[in-house]
């Protein structure tokens, strides 16, 4: 029995002592936050409730996190972190501002321009007009493609008219973007030649960051400015799990 335990406890010893490694050097570690909806009350992973966001907020505030843009990260500061909303909704344009400013955060909101035009389900989404009426004190545009479909699945020649067609409009808008891209549902071509065809494509348009999920800790400067991971924040969460996952980025072991 014993001789099947030893390479289970030293494989969990490694890992604990992995992550207690990076936990003990963190000038360099670059969080990002992925959030999508606020709402006065959670009832799915995607929603966060106003109670719980307000905490949060708090917290990072309060252990004095840095709150950057994508377009501030080659300003080196201690506590970097980056909090992202996805899709556009309305909430965030009725909720995010006096909490921002509440707790001197940034926030950066990857808009689907499809979403905008069209609606998506039955969601209450921001209008053109909103998204250009956020102060830009606290709010970072970015690009979230514009259809919102799995890039995974598409040619490089119908991603390049979907994120043109994403740029284009907001530019119509007159809506300053920074050009960096959240992969909708996370995914993009991951085979070898394929990812490389696509990163080089993304460096060709002009394209900064992208990031997908992943649920890790990134280290900035990057080796990887097309896979910078972000953690996502559930509806659910409660305050310890939140802090272990500003430690962490995921809170399972494997
Ligand atoms: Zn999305």
């Amino acid at each position: 029995m014993i001789f099947y335990l030893i390479p289970v406890l030293l494989a969990v010893f490694i890992v604990i002592y992995f992550r207690l490694y990076l936990f003990a050097f963190p000038h360099n570690r670059l969080i990002i936050l992925m959030y999508h909806q606020v709402e006065k009350e959670s009832h799915e992973d995607l929603t966060v409730s106003l109670e719980n966001l307000e905490q949060q907020f708090s917290y990072l505030s309060h252990k004095k996190y840095t709150s950057k843009f994508f377009s501030e990260l080659s300003v080196s500061a201690k506590k970097n972190i980056v909090i992202t909303f996805d899709d556009g909704y309305r909430n965030n344009f009725e909720y995010l501002p006096s909490l921002l400013e509440k707790y001197n955060l940034k926030a950066t909101i990857f808009i689907p321009t499809g979403f905008i035009e069209k609606g998506y389900q039955n969601y209450p989404m921001m209008t053109f007009d909103e998204i250009r009426s956020l102060d830009k004190k606290y709010f970072e545009i970015a690009l979230h493609s514009h259809a919102h479909e799995n890039l995974k699945n598409m040619s490089l020649d119908l991603i390049e008219k979907d994120l043109e067609k994403n740029m284009q409009i907001l530019d119509a808008q007159k809506i300053p973007y920074s050009k960096v891209l959240a992969y909708p549902y996370g995914k993009y071509p991951n085979q070898k030649e394929e990812k490389s065809a696509f990163f080089s494509f993304l460096k060709k348009i002009g394209i900064d960051f992208a990031v997908r999920i992943g649920n890790r800790v990134n280290y900035y400067p990057t080796q990887h400015p097309y896979e910078l991971c972000r953690v996502d924040i559930k509806g659910k969460d409660s305050i310890i799990k939140f802090k272990l996952k500003l430690i962490f980025g995921r809170l399972k072991l494997f």
